[in-house]
C-alpha cells in the first residue's frame, strides 16, 4: 500500500516533498540546513554546559548549606 507516496522524499531541510536522489531537495538546502544543524549543535553543547554548572551548583549548595 501507499506505493505512489513512498516514491518521494521529504527535504530534510524546508520538508518539502521531491523526487530525486539525497536527503534535500536543492542545495540550497543541504548548505543552509548544514549550518543550521550546527547552530543546533553549538547550541545543544551550551545547553549542555550550563545544565551542568547547574547542576554542579545545586550539589555544591546542598553539601555546604
Ligand atoms: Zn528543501
Amino acid at each position: 500500500m501507499n506505493q505512489k507516496i513512498a516514491q518521494h522524499k521529504h527535504c530534510r531541510s524546508c520538508s518539502k516533498a521531491f523526487v530525486g536522489e539525497g536527503r534535500y531537495c536543492s542545495d540550497e538546502c543541504q548548505e543552509g540546513n548544514e549550518q543550521t544543524m550546527k547552530r543546533k549543535k553549538r547550541q545543544l553543547l551550551m545547553l549542555y554546559v550550563v545544565s551542568v554548572a547547574i547542576m554542579i551548583g545545586a550539589l555544591l549548595m546542598s553539601v555546604l548549606g
